[in-house]
């Protein structure tokens, strides 16, 4: 299952930067989930739920902000509006993705003694 293994990586890395900071415990998540990304957000928290037991996360939800997706003209960066032709009304560049497919975590809180 993919949000499972999203969720263990997201454990693993929350882990390190706990054990790198000496924290006591890890407070908040922040995770930035771009539209495109082809997350299941139901999933991942349920899969979330599971991995984070008994770890320094325990108790611990997931704070998720949600990127639209982001499109712009690889010819002249003229940003292109979804939904519409995938191309640029300028230039006729063809369009790329800037942003709504990724898969982030912004932010780790955590309480250190
Ligand atoms: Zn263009």
């Amino acid at each position: 299952m993919h949000e499972y293994s999203i969720a263990s990586s997201l454990l693993r890395m929350a882990e390190e930067q706990a054990a790198k900071h000496a924290a006591a415990r890890v407070l908040g998540l922040q995770l930035r989930i771009g539209e495109l990304a082809g997350v299941e957000v139901g999933l991942l928290e349920t899969a979330w739920s599971l991995v984070r037991e008994r770890s320094c996360c325990d108790g611990v939800d997931l704070a998720i902000t949600f990127t639209p997706a982001r499109w712009e003209c690889s010819g002249c960066g003229a940003s292109i509006a979804q939904g519409s032709l995938l191309a640029c009304v300028t230039c006729g560049g063809k369009a790329q993705l800037v942003s709504g497919d990724e898969l982030v975590l912004d932010r780790i809180e955590m309480e250190v003694v």
